[in-house]
């Protein structure tokens, strides 16, 4: 079967082109079939986010679509910032912004408890959803950022295990533990196992 990623990141494209190809799927990114279509990110949970995308790419390419969603949600917080990662610190913000905001929330809270969520759906060529899969990664929330490795809130994330930060960490320990790579396993398992 051939699958679109309903990203223009290239580098998406790749890490997940390198799990299904093996499988039979030829994987290709939305820039190979014309660009992804404008969606308006404003379900409420990561799978309503994916799902739009998902459906909106099936609806575009007539082809089986694959989308994600992800952000961190930490527990002191209530689950924020959650489906607002990207944009925390209000429109025009950046990683640096958001991180820095979260930082300052936290302060002072005991309790750091984090985790990054990632939700993948997959829609058939008909518009229909095929499924969707959660991939999680558990952690703690530094006090300062340290590191430059990875990007977005990883500076100040600790993984569970680990005595050093994603940003500080080899990117091959975060491509292990991350909440991305368990939910495209979880894809293979639960979506993909009889692709054809
Ligand atoms: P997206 O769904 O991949 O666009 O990610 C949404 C937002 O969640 C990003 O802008 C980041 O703020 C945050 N995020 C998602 N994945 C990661 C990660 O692996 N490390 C750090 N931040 C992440």
């Amino acid at each position: 079967m051939k699958l679109v990623i309903a990203t223009s990141n290239a580098h998406k494209v790749q890490e997940i082109r390198e799990i299904l190809q093996p499988l039979g799927i030829e994987v290709l990114g939305a820039a190979e079939v014309g660009g992804m279509p404008d969606v308006v990110e404003d379900g409420d949970t990561f799978e309503a986010n994916a799902i739009k995308k998902a459906v909106a790419g099936a609806q575009a390419f007539h082809c089986p679509v694959m989308a994600d969603d992800s952000g961190l949600e930490v527990l002191a917080l209530g689950g924020a910032p959650g489906i607002y990662s990207a944009r925390y610190a209000g429109e025009g913000g950046n990683d640096g912004r958001n991180l820095a905001k979260l930082l300052a929330n936290l302060e002072g809270v005991t309790d750091r408890r984090a985790q990054f969520v990632c939700a993948i759906a997959v829609a058939n060529a008909d518009g229909t959803i095929r499924g969707t899969v959660r991939g999680e990664c558990k952690g703690v929330m530094d006090t300062a950022p340290r590191g430059t490795g990875g990007f977005g809130y990883d500076p100040a994330f600790i993984p569970d295990g680990y005595d050093k930060t994603f940003g500080e960490l080899p990117a091959e320990v975060k491509n292990r533990l991350s909440h991305r790579g368990n939910a495209l396993k979880a894809a293979v398992k639960e979506l993909f196992s009889n692709a054809e």
